[in-house]
C-alpha cells in the first residue's frame, strides 16, 4: 500500500515495511559505528512507520535497513513505560518463561504462541551514544526478544512449528500477490 510521504527528511518518513518471506529479513544486521543524525533520522522513520502501523515495535531491517537498531513503545499495556530506541541492543540475561501470542508487522494478520523469557536485560546505547542497561518485563521483554531476533534474520514464525509456518508462507504469498494487484490497479486509475 502507498503510503504519505513527506518531503523533509527530518520529521521523519513512514516507510514502507517489508513482508515475511524476504531476503533482507534473513540477513544479519551490521552494527552502527557511530551514533549520529543519520542514526537519529532512522530512529525517526522508524517510530513513524511504527506507529502508522499500530505496532508496539519495529526493527531497521524491516524497512530495509540492515542496521542494529529498534524502536519500542508498550505504553498501551505497559502506561509506566516509555517509547524507548535501542541501537546495537545486546540481550544480557534472560530470566523465567512466559508463552505469548504474538504478531508482527512483517507478518500483517497473523499471531501465533512462541515461548520466551519473562524478563530481559539489555544493553544498548541510545539516541546520545550513551550506553544504558535495562531490565524489561512483561510485554517490553517480549518485545525486545522479538526486535533484537529481527537484526539477527530470526522472525517469530521461526519459533513455531513448520506446519503453522508453512500455512503462514501460504497465506503471506496470497496477501503479496493481492497487494500487487492493487497497486496495479491504483496505478492504472486516476481521479479525474
Ligand atoms: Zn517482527
Amino acid at each position: 500500500m502507498l503510503r504519505t510521504v513527506t518531503l523533509f527528511k527530518h520529521v521523519g518518513m513512514v516507510r514502507e515495511i517489508l513482508v515475511w518471506p524476504h531476503p533482507t529479513l534473513k540477513k544479519k544486521a551490521e552494527k552502527v559505528a557511530v551514533v549520529d543524525d543519520s542514526t537519529r533520522g532512522l530512529i525517526k522513520d522508524l517510530f513513524d512507520s511504527m506507529y502508522e502501523a499500530d505496532g508496539v515495535g519495529l526493527a531497521a531491517p524491516q524497512i530495509g535497513v540492515l542496521q542494529r537498531v529498534i524502536v519500542l513503545d508498550t505504553r498501551a499495556r505497559q502506561p509506566e513505560s516509555k517509547p524507548i530506541a535501542m541501537i546495537n541492543p545486546e540481550i544480557v540475561s534472560l530470566e523465567g518463561k512466559v508463552t505469548y501470542t504474538e504478531g508482527c508487522l512483517s507478518v500483517p494478520g497473523e499471531a501465533e504462541d512462541v515461548d520466551r523469557a519473562a524478563f530481559a536485560t539489555v544493553k544498548f546505547l541510545d539516541e546520545q551514544g550513551q550506553e544504558q542497561t535495562m531490565r524489561c518485563d512483561g510485554l517490553l521483554a517480549i518485545a525486545v526478544q522479538h526486535e533484537t531476533d529481527h537484526l539477527d534474520g530470526t522472525m517469530f514464525v521461526d519459533h513455531i512449528s513448520v506446519l503453522k509456518r508453512e500455512l503462514i508462507r501460504k497465506r503471506m504469498k496470497r496477501l503479496k500477490s493481492d497487494r500487487a494487484a492493487e497497486k496495479a490497479d491504483v496505478e492504472h486509475s486516476a481521479a479525474l
